[in-house]
């Protein structure tokens, strides 16, 4: 038996469980046993799902595109295929103290912020990246540089450098343009004819898939340790040895590790310093997503970008202004959702705090916003959420494959130039799977 240890059960641990299980169920010559370490008591990671008396929904906001199939083909054979449910999302925009509907093309046309002439350099700008046949080479120039080419100054001022100001802080002026190219093609494949964007979500949240996945894994012989860490892995020469967890130590075939690039750093053996170091050379972002219940609707969209200089949050995405009510009891939720750096105090601060921070900010844009609307509120964050792309990420992206012959990597930070979306995460999940199907016939 080959024993195979994977670190984290988000979505990147566990569908490379899945597509490793599968891809052995059918060998004659060799029999794997999968060991998945989460150090949550529950899986999903950044696409976990909570549940209140009234709801279950993610942690963080987390849709699917149309063009997401990967995804959307891991739920089908998971058995919930018919959950998906699909429904159009009116995205809107907070500018200069006025919201405004931003969610086709003819919104785009009407955008009164821009003079005229610049609402269709904005357009063109989508049209332009799908034009592009290698991405690389936006990869050697930043976004301000690519869209000051492409769109202009203005469009770059007020429609672009507040968002990537709100995304990325410090690293806004530097974020590669192979980032936003591939955002700009991806996005345009989700609308329907009128142009209007079709998302979908899982009825009852992701959790429903991962858990589905769980159950696929223990069915099949294979081991799940909730609430446990990896805390080190040792080896000798090229090879992982052992894994030492909280659970105790165990000598491994394999391990996958899934977790955050700096998370997996921190667990390497003594012979890997040099690679420690080229996986620490990736920095991140953090989220604070304060989840609202409320009583009432507060926008009109399900997801407003705020761009105001001084808002102390980059979103507000209104989840069940999108998706069917029934699934909610009546409750309308949103997320409020700010990227900060790591050391940011908001990390540290429950829900009722962070909602006192936030009011001056939500009563300004939503007049009819009263204190009685808020039936609960409640913080996530995440330390790794965002890992920072800038001009030449590609360089530092790193191989699946680790230095050591016996370590693998499949993470989001990998995820490149395409952005960290789940179905790109099972993409490469599957990708994985294969590469160390490979890897263990070969030894
Ligand atoms: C605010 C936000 C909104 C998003 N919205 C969308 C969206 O709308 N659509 C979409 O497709 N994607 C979205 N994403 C992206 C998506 O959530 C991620 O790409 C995906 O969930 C990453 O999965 P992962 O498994 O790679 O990492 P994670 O989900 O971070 O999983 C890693 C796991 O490893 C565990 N772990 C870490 N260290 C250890 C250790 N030592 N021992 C054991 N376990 C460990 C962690 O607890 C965690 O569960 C969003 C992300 C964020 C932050």
């Amino acid at each position: 038996m080959t024993r195979i240890d994977i670190i984290g059960a988000g979505i990147s641990g566990l569908s490379t469980a899945y597509y490793l299980a599968r891809a052995f169920e059918t060998e004659r010559e060799r029999k794997i046993e999968i060991h998945v370490w989460e150090k949550d008591a529950t899986p999903g990671g950044l696409a976990g799902t909570f549940t209140t008396p009234d709801f279950a929904v993610e942690k963080f906001y987390h849709h699917i595109f149309k063009r997401d199939r990967d995804l959307q083909q891991l739920i089908a054979d998971v058995g919930l295929g018919e959950d998906i449910v699909w429904r159009p999302a009116a995205t809107g925009a907070y500018y200069f103290r006025q919201p405004y509907r931003l969610s086709s093309p003819l919104d785009l046309l009407r955008f009164k912020p821009l003079p005229f002439f610049d609402r269709l350099r904005l357009g063109w700008m989508a049209v332009h990246a799908r034009a592009v046949k290698d991405w690389r080479q936006l990869d050697d120039i930043s976004c301000k540089e690519y869209i000051h080419r492409i769109a202009g100054d203005t469009v770059y001022r007020v429609v672009w450098e507040p968002l990537f100001r709100g995304k990325f802080g410090a690293y806004a002026d530097s974020v590669s343009a192979a980032w936003l190219w591939s955002k700009l093609v991806d996005r345009g494949g989700s609308r329907n004819s009128q142009g209007h964007e079709l998302l979908g979500y899982l009825r009852g949240g992701m959790g429903r898939m991962f858990e589905a996945i769980v159950a696929t894994l223990q069915r099949n012989g294979h081991h799940l340790h909730f609430g446990q860490s990896v805390r080190r892995l040792h080896g000798t020469g090229e090879r992982i040895t052992t894994i030492e967890t909280t659970e105790g130590a165990f000598p491994t075939d394999a391990v996958i590790g899934c977790a955050q690039l700096p998370e997996l750093a921190e667990i390497l053996p003594e012979q890997a310093a040099t690679y420690r170091q080229a996986l620490g050379s990736i920095g991140f972002l953090s989220n604070v997503c304060l989840v609202l219940t409320l009583n009432q609707s507060l926008s009109d969209f399900y997801w407003t970008n705020v761009t105001e200089p001084d808002a102390p949050f980059i979103g507000i995405i209104e989840q069940t202004k999108w998706a069917d009510s029934a699934d909610f009891h009546g409750k309308h939720v949103a997320y409020i959702s700010a990227y900060v750096s790591p050391d940011d105090p908001r990390l540290n601060m429950d829900g009722d705090a962070l909602l006192a921070q936030y009011l001056p900010a939500i009563r300004k844009m939503f007049p009819q916003f009263s204190d009685s609307m808020v039936e609960a509120a409640v913080v996530w964050t995440a330390k790794y959420a965002q890992p920072i792309v800038t001009v030449g990420y590609r360089h530092l992206v790193p191989e699946i494959q680790s230095p050591l012959r016996n370590l693998f990597v499949c993470t989001m930070a990998q995820i490149y130039p395409h952005d960290r979306q789940m179905s790109n995460g099972v993409a490469l999940a599957r990708k994985t799977a294969e590469i160390v199907r490979q890897a263990l016939q070969a030894a």
